[in-house]
């Protein structure tokens, strides 16, 4: 069958064109908040999208992807390593699958259970690898969200040292959907600052100007850059 270049084309222009814009707003929403802009990480959100959309935005100069799944993002990158990708998984993780977690991924921001805790540590042992660490924090205390509670944190960055040896150095959220998004920012960097950890991943296609005027360090953006998932 032969490739239908055109729409091949239209794939990479579109999305070129959303990263430039995505780029823009998001310098943009740092100056307009007395923030370098430099400081600022985008995230490419890649799930449910296709090898084809990565290489688009590879093209357009982004290496740094999120991905929801490990098997889904050990498939779609396997073809698609390059020393500048940085893979960070943003869904949840089982316990089953850290290890394959810690090979691929070179930060897991969800982080979010002693168990899970445990498990990472014996798989960074074993691999001799070691990717970023972040908790997720379930602001909203939403009981079908997982994450710690925030008032929780002190312990659970306790136990991850003292008992698993496991060095967090940010944490992420994912604010409740109906909610003003703004309250739940200011919490996480007043956690992430209280513990002077020095990643703070918030912030979507819908808030991430809001994300950023509260001090993000990494903003998570699919849609906005890829369209909507099937
Ligand atoms: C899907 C997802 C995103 C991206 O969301 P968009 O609204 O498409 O930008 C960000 N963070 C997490 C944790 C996600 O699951």
């Amino acid at each position: 069958m032969t490739p239908d270049f055109k729409a091949l084309d239209k794939i990479v222009n579109t999305i070129a064109v959303n990263l430039a814009a995505t780029r823009r707003a998001i310098a943009e929403a740092a100056i307009a908040a007395g923030r370098d802009p430099a400081g600022v990480r985008l995230i490419a959100v890649s799930k449910f999208h296709d090898g084809a959309a990565v290489q688009a935005a590879m093209a357009a100069g982004q290496y740094c992807f999120g991905e929801n799944r490990v098997q889904e993002a050990a498939e779609k990158f396997a073809a698609l390593r390059t020393p500048e990708l940085e893979l960070h998984l943003i869904g949840p993780l089982q316990t089953n699958k850290a290890e394959a977690a810690v090979r691929l991924f070179d930060v897991i921001q969800t982080l979010d259970r002693a168990k899970l805790a445990a498990a990472l540590a014996k798989a960074i042992q074993k691999t001799g690898r070691h990717p970023r660490l972040y908790v997720e924090i379930n602001s909203g205390h939403e009981a079908q969200k997982a994450g710690i509670a925030p008032e929780a944190l002190d312990d659970f960055l306790r136990l991850c040292r003292d008992a698993y040896a496991l060095t967090v150095s940010g944490l992420m959220c994912i604010p409740p959907q109906t909610d003003d998004p703004a309250p739940h920012f200011r919490l996480l960097k007043d956690l992430a600052d209280r513990h002077a950890l020095p990643h703070i991943s918030m912030g979507m296609s819908a808030d991430f100007t809001q994300a950023i005027a509260c001090g993000a360090t990494e903003v998570r953006i699919g849609t906005a850059i890829f369209g909507a998932r099937a």
